[in-house]
């Protein structure tokens, strides 16, 4: 790590790393406070796993622990319509949220089960109703004949590359600037940040806040402490359905997704998710948090793994038949070793804070993580009613050579 700052005239309060969704919110709620925000970018607004989510904002599924993550998942949530609405003042441009009536659906054993405990374990907290198949069928008509039952529950679904660009253009309407530039190191003295270097030159801040999704883990070396973020696969298809649009969002455990985007296209199919990828949803880690084996960055779309998903979602759906495919998508969404997100300062630096890890539910929560990291950044103090503690980067303690 590099000692001391050179002289230059570049300077903000506060420098964001990674203009995805989460780096993005947080920006722009700095911004929308009156701080001087600069957002580095090492490729382009969304470009990692934000402009490749499906974009769901729901709580039905094995995606959030109980406990703090789930309680977070429902502020996330219940805050969701007021922060867009926000970002489309702030911004000008629309990231396409929108809600309908939602089907966790069974069409296999397996699935009943899943969806029925989700029902039994959500019915007292959230608003849901199992419904047989015809009800299901009567809500949206080309679902298969196969269907058992569903969770019924409403809830919303966003853009995330639109939620993207959205926040990089408020943040510049705001008066803060987006820097396409990669960071390479950060500028230190004593224990304290004082800057960040980039490809192109440095910038002295106060503050630093690293949302660089599932790459965070290069900055383990520059804090001196752990990040433990892998990245996780995952592909979805864009289709276009001719006839009317599909009247709600369906879910399934093992045949992915049919999710009916604002502007009529159509997002079938999910790869890596939490119950298609096999993972242990309930072990306290999904990974070896002290494994420092280099991770594996798997960004194509396979053309056997597309064959998979239309194949599963026609069961679910026989009239995708007809559908034209619009695009095949894939990126790597930051999931790290107890699959809850990595959320506030770092205990070996002064100055830098951590937002990342958050898995298959980073664009549901980006918003929740923008306001508790302005909160720390702003006011230094936690967001009141969220459980910040759970989430904090300490409850990962570094093994020996970390950083030397
Ligand atoms: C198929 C699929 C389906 C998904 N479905 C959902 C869903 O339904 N609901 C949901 O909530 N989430 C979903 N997700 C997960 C969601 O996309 C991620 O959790 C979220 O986008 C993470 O956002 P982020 O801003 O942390 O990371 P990213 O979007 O990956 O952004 C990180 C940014 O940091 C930049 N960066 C990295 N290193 C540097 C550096 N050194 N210097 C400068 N910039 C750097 C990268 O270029 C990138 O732009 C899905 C993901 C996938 C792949």
């Amino acid at each position: 790590m590099e000692r001391g700052l050179a002289p230059t005239k570049d300077s903000a309060a506060t420098a964001v790393v990674g203009a995805g969704v989460v780096g993005g919110a947080i920006a722009h709620l700095l911004a929308k406070a009156g701080q001087r925000v600069v957002i580095l970018e090492g490729d382009s607004v969304g470009s990692g796993s934000s402009g490749h989510g499906h974009g769901v904002v729901s709580l039905i599924g094995k995606d959030f622990r109980p406990g703090p993550h789930f309680e977070l998942g429902c502020i996330g949530a219940e805050i969701y319509p007021n922060y867009v609405a926000e970002l489309i003042e702030d911004s000008g441009l629309d990231p396409m949220y929108h809600r309908l009536p939602s089907l966790a659906l069974a069409i296999i054993d397996e699935e009943e089960r899943i969806f029925r405990e989700q029902f039994e374990l959500h019915k007292d907290r959230l608003e849901l109703r199992w419904i047989d198949g015809d009800e299901c069928r009567m809500l949206e008509p080309r679902i298969t004949e196969d269907a058992r039952g569903a969770v019924l529950y409403e809830h919303g679904q966003v853009d995330g590359y639109r939620l993207s660009l959205a926040t990089a253009r408020a943040v510049e309407q705001l008066g803060g600037r987006l820097e396409m530039r990669k960071l390479v190191g950060l500028m230190s003295e004593g224990d304290r940040v004082v800057g960040v270097q980039h490809a192109g030159g440095q910038i002295a801040c106060q503050t630093v806040v690293l949302a660089m999704g599932a790459w965070v883990r290069e900055a383990e070396a520059w804090i001196g402490w752990p990040i433990p973020v892998r990245p996780l696969h995952g592909e979805v298809l864009n289709v276009r359905l001719p006839g009317p649009r599909v009247r709600a969002f369906i879910l399934t455990a093992r045949h992915g997704p049919i999710l009916q985007r604002k502007d009529g296209i159509l997002l079938v199919g999910s790869l890596g998710g939490v119950t298609m990828s096999g993972m242990d949803v309930d072990a306290k880690h999904v990974f070896d948090p002290h494994d420092t084996s280099p991770p594996v960055f798997d960004l194509a779309a396979h053309e056997e793994n597309g064959k998979f998903m239309i194949e599963r979602a026609l069961r679910v759906m026989p009239a995708l038949e007809e559908a034209d495919l619009v695009a095949h998508l894939a990126g790597v969404r930051p999931l790290s070793a107890d699959r809850m997100p990595i959320i506030g300062p770092v205990p070996s630096m002064r100055g830098v804070i951590i937002a990342t890890g958050h898995g298959t539910k980073g664009i549901h929560l980006a918003p929740i993580t923008g306001r508790m990291v302005a909160e720390m950044i702003l006011n230094g103090r936690d967001l009141a009613g969220v459980p910040t503690d759970a989430f904090s980067p300490s409850r990962f303690q570094p093994a020996v050579g970390i950083g030397a």
